[in-house]
């Protein structure tokens, strides 16, 4: 098996080291992707700073125009890109399908939003002067990027720093390396400039010390866990560099007696189980108000019953393995704490009996506030549900987190929806809805799921400079 080459400076390079890449499903490798050293990633850097000296020079439409090119082309392999995440991030081809989707429409918004990257003119209280507010691009940015949606949190962040004018350096996951070297052949087919996009693999924390220390990388934009994120935050004092952060979250996912119940069960199936229950939007806690705890947990445990397991490429799998061994046992372990202190094992449970690493769809029921899956993120189809009596109370319980990525609510009072949109601590809170995300509005987290927003007008924000001119004039 030939190593396949990595992207840099419009080149395909091979290299002499490897990494292998495994088919979660089956637990087997079927690819291997070539890795570099740290200096090869400093070399990036230096080329990426040479195109970018060019691409700032383009019109944000014409920069807008290839990133449409990227899109077309992702849009025309989207079949074979999707079976591409499938395969080594394991989720459902459906899924697949549609995070091919979605990428393909956060590339045509930041597309349009290149061309309206304005600045403004402030009044001034001096005379003979003048004010102007513009933007310039940052210059490099390095790209981290998770595999729990290879494709499209790695495009949240390259889209907008090329609409912005910054020549970008992608590092994706060790485990989901080809989703971001099929990007990489959209990119090249749509003919960017040598150097502005750039794909690198090797050993996170050595790339990332290279992106820390060399002062040509003027940003890093990750996604990924708070743990790394907090090594990133230490490490950047060096040279006070830029960060944007993407982190953990641990969504609650409140449902009141007043909810559509039906509405109310399909949001907790959709928010707990999507992704394998690996999506930093899951929702982690169900609370359940208390007239209606014994009906939702009928109605959710049925639904979760009939929910096919399986190989994500196999015809109407809702559920597939887990990244890997880790992740598995990190849930099992999640489980028996849970029920270990006094939760009622209503589903699941237990680790499939076939090759990779499958879970039961699992419900926990009376979960103790002190159970680990209640503050640590399970990142599994693992659902802990628990009853609470009034409105203040379920607020305080789901405020009580670290975390501040999402939160999710089930109610038909129009009071209520309000108080729990201003009161809930997070950055995404979807009432009565249970997919919030969408290209034209910003995502991000409060407390210590992340700084910044990417997506939405915001998204480019982070990838440009704000510059006060003052304009001494002579009139
Ligand atoms: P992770 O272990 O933090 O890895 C994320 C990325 O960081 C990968 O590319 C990884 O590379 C790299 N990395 C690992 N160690 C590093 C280091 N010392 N320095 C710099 N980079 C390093 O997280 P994950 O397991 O892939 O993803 C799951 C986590 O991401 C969860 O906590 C989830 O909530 C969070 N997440 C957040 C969002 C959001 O939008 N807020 C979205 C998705 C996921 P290697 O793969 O090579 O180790």
């Amino acid at each position: 098996m030939k190593a396949l080459p990595l992207y840099l400076n419009g080149q395909w390079v091979h290299t002499h080291t490897k990494l292998g890449v495994v088919n979660p499903a089956l637990g087997e490798q079927f690819s291997e992707v070539c890795t570099l050293e740290r200096a090869a990633v400093g070399q990036a850097i230096g080329d990426a700073h040479k195109a970018f000296q060019q691409w700032r020079e383009i019109p944000g439409k014409e920069r807008g125009e290839y990133l449409e090119k990227i899109a077309d082309e992702l849009e025309r392999r989207g079949d074979d890109i999707a079976r591409t995440i499938t395969l080594e991030n394991g989720k459902p081809l459906a899924q697949s399908r549609g995070e091919v989707g979605m990428s393909v429409d956060h590339l045509r918004w930041f597309a349009q939003e290149a061309r309206r990257i304005y600045g403004r003119t402030i009044p001034h209280q001096v005379r003979g002067k003048r004010h102007l507010v513009i933007k310039t691009p940052v210059g490099v940015v390095a790209a981290i990027s998770p595999w729990n949606f290879p494709l499209v949190l790695a495009l949240r962040k390259v889209a907008p720093a090329l609409a912005a004018g910054c020549a970008v350096i992608l590092k994706p996951a060790s485990a989901t390396p080809l989703c971001a070297l099929a990007l990489a052949e959209c990119i090249d087919a749509a003919k960017l400039p040598a150097g502005v996009f750039q794909l690198v693999l090797g050993r996170a924390s050595d790339i990332a010390q290279e992106f820390l220390d060399n002062p040509l990388c003027r940003k890093i934009t990750f996604t990924g866990s708070t743990e790394v994120g907090r090594m990133l935050i230490r490490g950047a004092a060096g040279q006070i560099k830029p960060l944007s952060l993407e982190l953990g979250g641990h969504a609650p996912i409140l449902i009141f007696e007043d909810a559509d119940m039906d509405a109310a069960v399909e949001g907790a199936i959709i928010t707990k189980f999507r992704n394998t229950g690996q999506s930093c939007i899951a929702s982690n806690r169900i609370y359940v108000q208390k007239a209606v705890y014994n009906k939702f947990l009928e109605q959710f445990t049925k639904k979760t019953l009939a929910m096919k397991v399986g190989d994500g490429l196999e015809d109407g799998v809702q559920i597939g393995p887990l990244i890997n061994g880790e992740a598995l046992n990190k849930a099992l372990e999640h489980i028996e704490d849970a029920t270990r202190r006094g939760a009622r094992l209503l589903c699941g449970g237990k680790r499939i009996d076939r090759k990779g690493s499958f879970l039961e769809p699992t419900i926990l029921a009376d979960v103790p506030a002190d159970a680990m899956c209640m503050s640590e993120e399970t990142f599994a189809p693992v659902a802990p549900v628990c009853p609470f009596n009034t409105d203040a109370e379920v607020i305080e319980c789901a405020n009580a987190s670290p975390y501040g990525l999402a939160a999710y609510a089930f109610t038909r009072n129009l009071d209520r929806a309000i108080r729990l949109m201003e009161s809930l601590e997070a950055g995404t809170i979807g009432i009565n809805d249970s997919v919030p995300s969408t290209s034209q509005c910003p995502f991000g987290g409060v407390k210590q799921s992340g700084w910044g927003r990417e997506l939405g007008i915001e998204g480019l924000d982070g990838f440009m400079e704000t510059k006060h001119i003052s304009l001494g004039v002579h009139i």
